[in-house]
């Protein structure tokens, strides 16, 4: 039911950096992992392991992001840049952060699914 629900994206980015400089990485596993796929991937090397969750999942950050928030590689940045905010995050029980400054408006209210 929850992968039904649209989410309308609405704001614009305030360059605070957030999401370039604390990624929640799900995999890999461990930093073994994320050294190896940066070696196979390398896009990857552009990030670094900067610390864990509570749940031991790897906080990941880019060593490219500006003191001003910007990108200068923002051409060609990595799907998963292109990809935020990507409303599928809370499917998975992610949220945007708490700086960003778009917004996630459900197109449908909780109380309309359940008067349906
Ligand atoms: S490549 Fe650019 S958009 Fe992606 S995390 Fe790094 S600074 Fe941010
Ligand atoms: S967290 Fe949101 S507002 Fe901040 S840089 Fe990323 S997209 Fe922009």
């Amino acid at each position: 039911m929850l992968e039904k629900i649209d989410y309308k994206l609405e704001g614009h980015c305030n360059k605070c950096g957030d999401c370039c400089r604390y990624l929640l990485c799900l995999e890999p596993f461990s930093k073994f992992d994320f050294k190896l796929m940066a070696l196979l991937f390398p896009k990857y090397k552009r990030f670094k392991v900067i610390g864990e969750d509570y749940s031991g999942n790897l906080i990941i950050a880019c060593n490219l992001i500006k003191e001003d928030g910007l990108c200068p590689d923002y051409e060609k940045r990595p799907g998963i840049c292109r990809a935020y905010p990507n409303p599928k995050k809370i499917y998975s029980g992610g949220n945007l952060y708490r700086r960003c400054s778009y917004k996630l408006i459900p197109q449908k209210t909780f109380e309309s699914y359940l008067k349906d």
